[in-house]
């Protein structure tokens, strides 16, 4: 098979070897090079299906130097297939300079689509999916983090994150602190042995997993804040309580605002009255 010049973006496997499409594998086949975020991990599949084209480096380390070296190439017609470890390229993963810099110098990119972590636990978690919002990793730092998702209370649509597992705990628990008692899934594993979908409030996910840490690799999908309307009182409580216990009343009076569209005055004098007791 011969291939049209271009730069071909192509999704692999995100554990299951078999998670790969026909085109996929002819691309890389017929391809003059392959550029993978390691080449070792990309060998694996290129064994599983007799690919025998030149591989090379491709990752945020060497970016700067190897990526004129690749558009010079693009522009003398070759034919280059850019992989990543698993799943979609530039999807928390190296590519987006260098397609970026394919389209400036006029070069033709080809997508081949196909695994995505991401996709692969919206399409299997039962959250709303006609509006998400991809996340990516948080911030690793707490501060960092609780800004982060603060920052993402109001946004109005199911919102999903990679994680790694030593983080997932504290992670669900700074969650729990911005989203409030919302419903959660993590899912583990994806198309591999141990994969496993595990749903619940958030808060309860984040004790359960500070109790029981995971192993693998991590999705996270958060449903949206409940409707401005239809947030019953019930739920703005559960929210300010768990509010309450990291922050203060105006703080977590804001974060209610912002999360459950309850006006700000509201919220403030319920979070007095739910504080008082204590
Ligand atoms: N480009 C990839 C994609 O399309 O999904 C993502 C790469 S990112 C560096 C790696 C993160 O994706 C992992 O830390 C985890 O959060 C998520 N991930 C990748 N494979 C996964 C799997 N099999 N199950 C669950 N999460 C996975």
């Amino acid at each position: 098979m011969t291939l049209e010049p271009g730069l071909y973006v192509a999704a692999t496997p995100i554990g299951n070897l078999k998670d790969v499409t026909y085109r996929v594998i002819e691309t890389l086949k017929a391809a003059d090079r392959i550029y993978c975020e390691d080449t070792r991990q990309t060998a694996k599949l290129c064994a599983a299906y007799g690919i025998e084209t030149p591989r090379a480096a491709y990752h945020e380390h060497n970016a700067d130097r190897v990526e004129a070296e690749i558009i010079a190439a693009l522009k003398d017609g070759a034919a280059i297939c850019l992989v990543s470890d698993a799943g979609t390229p530039l999807i928390s993963d190296p590519g987006y300079r260098l397609v970026r810099a394919a389209r400036a110098a006029g070069v033709k990119i080809i997508p081949l689509p196909g695994p995505c972590a991401a996709i692969a636990a919206l399409s299997a978690a039962g959250a709303p999916t006609e509006r998400f919002f991809f996340a990516g990793f948080p911030p690793p730092k707490a501060e960092a983090r609780a800004t982060f998702f603060k920052s993402l209370a109001a946004v109005d649509a199911t919102l999903v994150f990679y994680e790694g597992p030593s983080r997932l705990a504290e992670s669900l628990g700074a969650m729990a602190a911005a989203f409030g008692a919302r419903r959660a899934v993590v899912a583990r594993e994806l198309t591999k042995i141990f994969e496993e979908f595990d749903e619940g409030a958030l808060g309860d996910l984040a004790e359960k997993y500070k109790a029981h840490p995971p192993r693998g690799e991590i999705v996270v999908i958060v449903e949206p804040p409940p409707a401005a309307a239809q947030a019953s009182e019930t739920e703005i409580d559960a929210f300010l309580l768990a509010a309450l216990d990291k922050m203060s009343v105006k703080d977590a009076a804001a974060a209610a605002a912002d999360a459950l569209g309850v006006a700000r005055k509201i919220a403030y004098e319920r979070a007095l009255s739910l504080k008082k007791p204590r």
